[in-house]
């Protein structure tokens, strides 16, 4: 099989966390204490167990932070980043819904929040709960960002084409929020984390014999999240699993977006469906 990774990998690994602390309850309007305080997880247990596990596993990983999280729990965003793992945006309060006019000053305020707290502007950028529009990569592009790890049209990277042309200077990396993502198998379905694990190890199996793209999401919080020590453990099992296998890369998404962008030729395109007002 040709590869079209770095290094000649049979299969790109990112191991992506979406932080989605108070953030996702305050943008819902919910006071986040007593049973709306899983957020609170997130900075406290969820991000040092994840910074301790991936260090034990020797991986870098990329964070995605809604502008809100940062500003309430600086120290432990920082804390992510001097590890040497990659800070994405994630929203301002986890805008799980249409911002409309109101959305190009919400991404440029978490990008500004992001950039004054780690010194380096974020160049990714993951949508909070699927909120996108035709303004969103204009925006996005004219921040300095290069990539969007949102879309769940695809398996692989692609480059969008907007108002007739193929971008080269931003790609999208697609995400899969329903096997891939622990938040649906914990809130929707209450899945044991051992069926998930099992489920996670099935994804990667295909992705391995199809040299493929596996992006995981995961979230430190509790509730939903992968913060918990048995979910976690859960987490631990899926690195190991993969670990065991060769030609696997682990990288940050923005290596994997550098990559694409360096070899365009390599990924394919597809017409972006709001192309009119790029
Ligand atoms: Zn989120």
């Amino acid at each position: 099989m040709t590869s079209r990774w770095p290094q000649d990998a049979r299969c790109v690994v990112n191991i992506t966390v979406d932080f989605d602390g108070l953030s996702n309850e305050t943008g819902k309007k919910l006071l986040p204490i007593g049973k709306y305080s899983h957020g609170r997880y997130s900075a406290k247990r969820g991000v040092p167990r994840f910074l301790e596990l991936f260090e034990r596993l020797g991986i870098k990983a990329t964070f995605y932070v809604p502008g809100y999280d940062a500003e309430c729990f600086p120290a432990a965003v920082r804390s992510i980043a001097d590890a040497g793992h990659e800070i994405g945006a994630h929203g301002y309060l986890h805008e799980a819904y249409d911002l409309g006019e109101e959305e190009p000053f919400y991404l440029r305020k978490t990008h500004k929040i992001l950039t004054d707290l780690l010194g380096a502007s974020p160049v990714g950028w993951r949508n909070p709960g699927g909120g996108k529009s035709d303004l969103t990569i204009k925006v996005l592009r004219e921040l300095g960002y290069i990539y969007d790890s949102s879309e769940k049209a695809a398996d692989f990277p692609y480059f969008p084409v907007v108002a007739g042309q193929r971008l080269r200077d931003f790609v999208n990396l697609p995400d899969n929020t329903s096997s891939l993502d622990d938040a649906p198998f914990y809130r929707d379905s209450m899945t044991p984390p051992s069926e998930v694990c099992e489920q996670w190890k099935a994804e990667f199996d295909t992705a391995y014999a199809e040299g493929g793209y596996y992006d995981l999401i995961v979230h430190p919080r509790s509730g939903f999240g992968s913060g918990g020590p048995t979910r976690a453990k859960a987490l631990e099992n899926v690195i190991l699993y993969i670990q065991r296998h060769p030609g696997v890369l682990f990288q940050r998404q923005v290596e994997t977006a550098r990559w694409c962008l360096q070899n365009p030729d390599l990924w394919p395109e597809r017409t972006h469906p709001w192309s009119g007002r790029q």
